[in-house]
């Protein structure tokens, strides 16, 4: 079925189909001082969110004012001209990108660079709308999306999450998958709170033909967890989940800082993003930008550029372009996480804010 958006763009917005698109822009590619060359953009479009994640931000989180984060208009254009540079990869987050409004109006407006600057348009979602939206993301392009589920129990998903809202995102798994969308179902690992669940995940995601990541704890932003006593170091959940499964080595890579097993008894894929004990940084080919705008070059450090000042200040885009190269040019070599300092963030930022 054709996708249209007649009933949600306001008069006067033109149709994605009328926007420009990057190709033939021949901006070149980004590569960084260290000879990687940059070809996924992982954007943020909202630092609001239905959930209150414990590990992510406080109960009582002070959202950012709405003029300080980008319109759909910037969010355009600087994907525009991150496809432009050679960026392949957009995976939308935020916040929680599905609450943004008329947010497929905006995921239509990206999914015109599909097949023309990029080749995969994504998203990572908590799931609690993917019931409503899965059948039009999938009709946009939309093939594989990333779910953060960290329980099936009912009761620990609302202490974790905060919301009892566990079954609205088992429905929109379902409905996901139902609509021909890959899933993958991403885990923050946390000692003593959803340890003991890892196993009852990867059998639910794997059932479902689902690939299953699990993530450690990182330092980011100011949440009323305790980080020392939640992290879980997934070298223990490797050591404890070999008692229990075969776990085979897999070359397997999506490009990212997981590394993946084969879970010989269910045959699905197991991936383990432990920022804080390996370091990834060597083969990194991604930034982060900000739902304001601010592009950081490196998860866990300051570097980058604050592009919504230049997208405001310089309506050709040349600022734009400026600023994004020069900041790429600077990509510092490597983050400095720390499982020491754990306690203290390494980054200010929440996770909500800059996009996971
Ligand atoms: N709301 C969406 C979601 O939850 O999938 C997208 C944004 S969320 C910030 C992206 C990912 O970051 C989620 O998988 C979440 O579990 C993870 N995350 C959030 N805070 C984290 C932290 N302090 N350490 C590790 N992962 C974190
Ligand atoms: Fe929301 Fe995602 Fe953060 Fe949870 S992890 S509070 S779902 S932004």
């Amino acid at each position: 079925m054709a996708y249209t958006l007649i009933n949600t763009r306001p008069v006067g917005r033109p149709t994605p189909e009328a926007l420009p698109t990057a190709l033939g822009a021949g901006q070149g590619a980004l590569v960084d001082s260290f000879k990687r060359r940059v070809t996924y953009l992982r954007l943020s479009i909202t630092d609001r969110c239905d959930l209150r994640c414990t590990y992510c931000m406080p109960e009582r989180m002070t959202f950012l004012p709405r003029k300080d984060v980008l319109s759909f208009e910037e969010l355009d254009e600087l994907v525009t001209a991150f496809a432009s540079f050679g960026v392949d990869k957009l995976r939308i987050t935020g916040g929680e990108p599905l609450v943004r409004k008329d947010i497929m109006e905006l995921m239509a407006r990206f999914s015109r660079h599909l097949g023309n600057g990029l080749n995969e348009l994504t998203l990572t979602t908590n799931g609690t709308l993917l019931s409503k939206y899965a059948g039009e993301l999938s009709a946009i392009g939309v093939r594989r999306i990333n779910v953060s589920l960290d329980t099936l129990n009912r009761s620990l998903f609302e202490k974790i999450a905060r919301r009892d809202m566990l079954h609205d995102v088992l429905i929109g798994i379902d409905a996901a998958i139902a609509a021909g969308i890959k899933v993958k179902i991403n885990t923050v690992a946390l000692a003593n709170i959803n340890e003991q669940e890892i196993p009852a995940l990867i059998h639910f995601a794997h059932e479902r033909g689902a690939d299953m990541t699990l993530i450690e704890t990182m330092p980011m932003g100011e949440a009323e967890t305790d980080r020392v006593e939640d992290f879980l170091s997934l070298e223990r959940v490797r050591a404890d989940l070999s008692k229990r499964f075969t776990l085979t080595d897999l070359n397997y890579t999506t490009g990212g800082p997981a590394r993946y097993v084969r879970v010989e008894e269910t045959g699905g894929k197991l991936g383990f993003i432990t920022p804080l004990t390996h370091n990834f940084c060597e083969s990194c080919n991604r930034v982060r930008v900000t739902c304001t705008g601010r592009l950081y070059t490196c998860l866990g450090r300051e570097d980058g550029a604050d592009l919504r000042d230049a997208l405001r200040a310089d309506p050709s885009g040349g600022l734009l372009r400026e600023g994004i190269r020069g900041a790429i040019e600077r990509k510092p070599k490597g983050h400095d996480f720390d499982s020491t300092r754990l306690a203290s963030p390494a980054s200010p930022r929440t996770m909500s804010h800059t996009g996971g």
